[in-house]
């Protein structure tokens, strides 16, 4: 028998995984429909033995020490600073936009000051912001917004920024100052020996079992468990009961050029060119050094894989009664970016994974210790 059938192998199913094995003595299977862990942030090494992402660049950075000291317990780190290139008629200029963007896109030497200036005369009154759209006209006015923001959300989402939540593309900031980094945490590093290597240490313990190519489907009515924790997405769960939650996919086209390298930064994002959205190249990210190099394409698209949660009141409002439903499902707890309908990043994964743990383990407590 085991205390907990955990379905997904990604950052939510093995976080809880490894702390309930390590933490409570729990007796864990772990199980994924794919034929490998680590769920979206899976690395590999190619047939060329380049290390590279199947899923997509997977750049880690995060505010939360406490995320970063839970992870550096299996892994060392590399140093890494992300940088994005956008090819915007016909140059590559930083993006996020900052002061060289504005710059070199408009042959011009603008100081801080004057950029902030120049923002300010072309970004639109918009009351209240509430769209995707409304967040970067609001700040750059609608010009830039249409050269950097636009068309890229449309191929990426499959729909207008003005139909999209302003979460979206307020991932993004705006910068008056020339740091061209696409994250400013505190802590930004990749896995040394990558993210499966990590993934491999957090279940590495006896009292993990693990099972691959297996949909919980198959197995419910198999193997004995006292609960399940479930991070595969909350609408398939409940078998569609109240429809489907739209979720973004994305296809991958990977590729390898015999030279050592290619792009002028670690990513190039296309919003006007291209059926695919952005270029990765994946040597920046490792710090491999190899005599070739393997890049990967994403082409966004309605079918496939879930990727991305498509934030949206409309949405929303399904989730809502999804999550009741969830909540209302005793001994099933639902975690991770799927199954609580949540465009998370892998820390805040992490995060979300680690205070699901914490509840778990105050249940088991008697009610003086909790208060204490
Ligand atoms: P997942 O990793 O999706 O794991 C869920 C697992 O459940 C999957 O492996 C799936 O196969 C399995 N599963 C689903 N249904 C079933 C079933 N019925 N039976 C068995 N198994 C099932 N985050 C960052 O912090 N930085 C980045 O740079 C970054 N880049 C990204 C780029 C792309 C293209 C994408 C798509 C995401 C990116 N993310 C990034 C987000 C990151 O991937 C997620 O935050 C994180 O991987 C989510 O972990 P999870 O465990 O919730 O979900
Ligand atoms: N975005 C854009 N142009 C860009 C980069 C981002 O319009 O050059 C918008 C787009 O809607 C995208 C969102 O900002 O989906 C968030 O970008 P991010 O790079 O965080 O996306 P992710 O890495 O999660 O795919």
């Amino acid at each position: 028998m085991f205390d907990y059938l955990i379905v997904g192998a990604g950052f939510a199913g093995s976080v809880l995984a490894e702390r309930l094995a390590s933490q409570l003595n729990k007796k864990v299977l772990i199980i994924d429909k794919r034929n490998h862990i680590a769920g979206n942030a899976y690395d590999h090494y190619n047939e060329d033995g380049i290390l590279v992402h199947r899923y997509g660049p997977h750049i880690f950075h995060t505010n939360s020490r406490d995320v970063f000291d839970y992870l550096s317990q299996f892994t060392a780190w590399r140093p890494y600073e992300h940088r994005v290139l956008a090819s915007v008629d016909g140059q590559e200029v930083p993006m996020p936009i900052n002061l060289d963007t504005i710059n070199k896109l408009y042959g011009l030497a603008l100081t801080s000051f004057q950029v902030d200036d120049f923002f300010k005369s072309v970004a639109e009154e918009v009351s209240p912001i509430s769209t995707s759209e409304d967040v970067v006209v609001s700040k750059v006015g609608r010009e830039l917004y249409e050269k950097f923001f636009r068309n890229y959300t449309r191929k990426q989402w499959g729909m207008d920024p003005s139909e999209l939540d302003k979460s979206v593309t307020s991932r993004v900031p705006v910068r008056t100052n020339r740091d061209d980094r696409y994250f400013t945490d505190t802590y930004q590093a990749m896995p040394l020996h990558g993210y499966t290597a990590m993934f491999e240490r957090m279940l590495a313990h006896p009292n993990i079992k693990i099972m691959l190519n297996t949909d919980y489907h198959e197995i419910l009515d198999i193997i004995p468990f006292k609960e399940i924790i479930y991070s595969g997405p909350v609408d398939e769960y409940f078998d569609f009961r109240y429809g489907k939650l739209p979720y973004r996919s994305l296809e991958f086209k990977h590729e390898t050029l015999d030279k050592p390298l290619h792009l002028p930064s670690a990513v190039v994002n296309y919003p006007n060119e291209h059926a695919y959205t952005r270029v990765t190249e994946f040597k920046y990210l490792t710090g491999q050094v190899h005599p070739k190099t393997s890049l990967v394409y994403e082409y966004p698209q309605a079918e496939g894989d879930p990727y991305y949660p498509v934030p949206r009141p409309e949405n929303a409002e399904v989730y809502t009664k999804y999550k009741k439903l969830a909540d209302e499902t005793p001994g099933v707890h639902f975690v991770g970016r799927l199954a609580t309908y949540k465009y998370y990043n892998m820390d805040q994964v992490v995060a979300q994974a680690l205070t699901l743990f914490k509840k778990l383990e105050n249940k088991g407590k008697p009610e003086k210790v909790l208060g204490k």
